[in-house]
């Protein structure tokens, strides 16, 4: 038997289970050389985020414990990851590199020069499936073009197979000798001064176990009332496994079958739902690899967005005078993470009530959130400003104020993230400045002073916002 050893490099799939280029690498009975490079340059403007490095941190710490009770500890790098796994590859004598392939467009112009500076020195790359529930070139239409339409690309899946997910595997033998590795904590990915990460660590605990426990609490407590509470920001009705997706720690196809295997009922059908948005998401990057940076509508290029860095400065900061948004710019400051009801009304608030470009609010997801995920963000942000490939209308503009009264209807959540707010009455709290003077003294709210106007009338904001649409047609 070859006793050279296989170099795993794990990239966007942190976990064990459900990893079908380590249970491959296992299964040939060579050793295996875990590695995690840590690669910024490659990964260039989408270089992770503030709040995807401090989970990063924790999440290698977990894997790096799991992998050495197996018996392989997990080898760190940093720097060029052709450069890096050259060094790694010369230093243990592998002539194998196994990966999960991303779909990610800088991480797939990696793996092409990867490959060909590995087969120089007569090293192969096998790339396999991992982040998706079936590869992208496994759904298209019947003339054979990707499917761009949601409803569609649903459908597809369901008349699909997905495979079902791997187990870990049992234990890894590794190299008798082990290369050197960096330290992680000279990685330096937690913020130190100033330390912003106090409401993460008490919101999140990141890595493979905590993931799968947060499917099983789910399934049990919150799938069957999934689809009539996962638009209440104020009560605990989703998931909340998105950071655990985006860091891979836990596969899209572990979700998938483990509501599939449920009863079928309206919970389990909308939960299916979401998660093939994420699917979509991916897929439609690959196709679109500049769906990130470019709207898919080519008209969208012509829309004259605004400058206007002190509205903006007061969108991130959660300072607009408007508590619906303001609540979500301020979870997702405090946490890291952010309602999907609320994301789309701070959305829609920057790019229709401010006018400002969307890709200035998908940068700043991408700093801020723990689930920053270059697919999900980027179709989400498309589809509120109605630039996407399937996206809702530009001119269906969200009423902060409203969306505040339908789906916070006591504004227990913005009493929780605008605290200045919280003595105000259930029928104010979502349009302080409507109040009664004499009501406001009572809440201790003096605006301008203790919570700001709103930064734009809506109607105005509106009727501006539809010019500009109606100008780019
Ligand atoms: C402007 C905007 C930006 C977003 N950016 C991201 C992002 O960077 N990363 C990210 O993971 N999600 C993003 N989303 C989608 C969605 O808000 C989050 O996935 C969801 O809020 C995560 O919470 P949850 O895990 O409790 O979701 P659940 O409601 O429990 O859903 C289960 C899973 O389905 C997937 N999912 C749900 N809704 C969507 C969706 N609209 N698009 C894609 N996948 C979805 C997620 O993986 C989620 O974890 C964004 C949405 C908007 C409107």
């Amino acid at each position: 038997m070859d006793r050279r050893p296989i170099i795993v490099w794990f990239r966007q799939v942190m976990r064990l289970a459900d990893h079908p280029a380590l249970v491959t690498a296992v299964a040939t009975g060579q050793p295996v050389v875990p590695v995690y490079v840590l690669d910024d340059e490659a990964a260039g403007k989408w270089r992770l985020g503030g709040a995807r490095r401090w989970w990063l941190h924790h999440s290698i710490a977990v894997l790096d414990r799991d992998l050495r009770e197996k018996g392989a500890p997990l080898i760190l790098r940093r720097g060029s990851t052709v450069r890096q796994l050259l060094e790694l590859a010369e230093q243990t004598s592998a002539t194998t590199v196994y990966a999960t392939r991303s779909l990610e467009p800088w991480a797939r112009t990696l793996e092409v020069e990867l490959q060909r500076r590995l087969t120089e020195r007569g090293i192969e790359l096998k790339l396999f499936p991992g982040s998706t529930l079936l590869a992208p070139e496994e759904i298209h239409s019947k003339s054979g073009h990707p499917l761009t339409i949601y409803a569609a690309f649903r459908r597809a899946i369901s008349s699909r197979d997905v495979p079902t997910p791997q187990p870990a595997p049992a234990k890894m033998p590794s190299p008798a000798d082990l290369p050197i590795s960096d330290r992680l904590d000279d990685w330096q990915l937690l913020p130190r001064s100033p330390d912003w990460a106090h409401g993460l660590r008490e919101t999140w605990v990141p890595g493979e176990h905590a993931a799968l426990a947060r499917l099983d609490a789910f399934l049990e407590e919150g799938l069957a009332s999934y689809h009539q509470l996962r638009d209440r920001p104020d009560l605990p009705g989703t998931s909340n496994l998105s950071p655990h997706l985006s860091n891979g720690e836990i596969s899209l196809r572990t979700c998938w079958y483990a509501a599939l295997m449920r009863e079928p009922d309206a919970g389990q059908e909308a939960f299916l739902r979401e998660l093939a948005w994420r699917e979509y998401s991916q897929h439609l990057l690959y196709h679109r690899p500049n769906l990130a940076e470019a709207p898919c509508r080519a008209d969208f290029r012509r829309l004259k967005w605004r400058r206007d860095e002190t509205a903006l400065q007061a969108w991130r900061k959660g300072g607009t005078g408007y508590p619906m948004v303001d609540a979500g710019m301020r979870q997702l400051w405090s946490i890291g993470w952010m309602h999907n009801r609320v994301r789309m009304v701070t959305a829609s608030f920057l790019t229709k009530h401010l006018l400002l470009p969307w890709q200035v609010g998908e940068e700043w997801f991408w700093d801020t959130l723990v689930d920053a995920d270059l697919a999900s963000n980027a179709v989400n942000w498309q589809w509120v400003a109605g630039s996407g490939a399937d996206a809702a209308p530009f001119f269906r503009i969200f009423n902060p104020v409203k969306q505040g009264e339908t789906f916070d209807p006591e504004g227990a959540y913005v009493r929780r993230w605008v605290p200045e707010l919280a003595e105000l009455p259930a029928r104010y709290i979502h349009a302080p400045w409507q109040a009664p003077d004499v009501e406001r003294e009572q809440a201790g709210v003096i605006l301008g002073k203790d919570y700001p106007p709103p930064i734009v009338d809506h109607a105005a904001a509106r009727a501006r916002a539809l010019a500009a649409f109606d100008a780019m047609r």
